[in-house]
């Protein structure tokens, strides 16, 4: 196994299964255009090759599966099955929600336990303004299927001072209405959030949001998993809320993801440019890829920050949130 001097690994693998979105979200893409697929993006069958082999060299033991998004992908379908079948002990599903009920057949059969929704707003108006694209009943309908089939659904919202901030307690109380864990995540300074004043202008940090839901709710802290990313909090008689705080309360020293792009990069960190070729590796007989992984590996685990979120040009459209 690979461990730092944080005694940090990789346990944690998210694959972006393509860069298109079929959303232009504010704090993803600067000019509303809808991102477009990379231009050579892995296959279904180079990627489950990828997973398994990661799982062998880095000691993998949850997969989510996200984008871009990931079930506008034609590779969606046959890659589901392939991964399922891996030795995993969690496979999960991070999307806008947009396609689920055409997809929801497939998830709900391929056996998958854990979905995580992003929606912003439950203002029709306000979620066109946000995600630039798409159809909010659409997605609470993609909820609701999953909700009924038994699927442990949790919603990730990225609070912004001028456009949903005053959505904070109706989401709130939306997902404890349904058992769903909302998960407050503060903005991150990616890609063309890193110049300019939209940033600074619409960060709304972790003690702002618990003041918010301080005005209504009384809460309590819980405890998480020591390589989890989110603060949780515990409103009696009503649910768990989370919030990830990147900025607040920095998760790095015991961060344990890895990131593959859809065209077979291997990210150790979210916030670092840096990238290993995981393609050439794909074309090797087994026992050299093992070899020559494991070397990528070391170089990838490297790249982690010690302590706090710097952000980077990096744009989680390319890597996967
Ligand atoms: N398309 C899928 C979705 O919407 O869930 C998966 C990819 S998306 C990049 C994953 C998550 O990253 C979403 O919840 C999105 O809100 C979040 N995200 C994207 N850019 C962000 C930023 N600058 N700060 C905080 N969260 C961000």
């Amino acid at each position: 196994m690979i461990v730092d001097a944080h005694g940090r690994r990789f346990r944690n693998l998210r694959i972006s299964l393509t860069a298109a979105c079929n959303y232009a979200c504010t704090y993803c893409v600067p000019n509303g255009k809808r991102l477009q697929a990379a231009v050579s993006e892995l296959s279904a069958e180079e990627m489950g090759g990828a997973v398994a082999l990661l799982i062998e060299a880095a000691g993998i033991e949850k997969l989510r599966i996200t984008g871009g998004e990931p079930l506008l992908s034609p590779k969606f379908d046959a890659l589901l099955p392939v991964v399922m079948a891996l030795p995993l002990e969690d496979v999960s599903i991070t999307t806008n929600g947009q396609l689920l009920p055409r997809k929801a057949d497939l998830i709900i059969d391929s056996g998958v336990r854990r979905i995580n929704i992003s929606l912003d707003t439950l203002d029709a108006n306000g979620f066109r303004a946000i995600a630039r694209s798409g159809d909010l009943a659409t997605v609470m309908h993609g909820i609701e299927r999953m909700l009924e089939a038994g699927i442990r659904v949790k919603v990730n919202m990225v609070p912004m001072r001028t456009r949903n901030a005053n959505q904070i307690l109706p989401m709130l109380d939306y997902c404890f209405e349904r058992g769903i864990e909302l998960r407050f995540i503060e903005l991150m300074k990616m890609g063309h959030l890193r110049a300019g004043n939209q940033y600074l202008q619409d960060f709304y940090g972790m003690d702002e949001i618990l003041e918010a839901i301080g005005q209504r709710h009384e809460f309590t802290r819980t405890d998480a998993p020591w390589d989890s990313t989110a603060a949780r909090f515990e409103v009696p008689d009503r649910g768990v809320f989370g919030i990830i705080a990147n900025e607040s309360e920095p998760f790095c020293s015991t961060c344990t993801r890895l990131r593959l792009s859809s065209d077979g990069w291997l990210y150790g960190c979210l916030s670092n440019a840096r990238r290993h070729d995981l393609r050439p590796v794909l074309e090797l007989p087994r026992p050299q890829a093992l070899a020559r992984l494991r070397q990528l590996l070391t170089r990838a685990l490297g790249d982690k920050q010690s302590v706090s979120f710097r952000g980077e040009v990096t744009v989680m459209k390319f890597i996967g949130g």
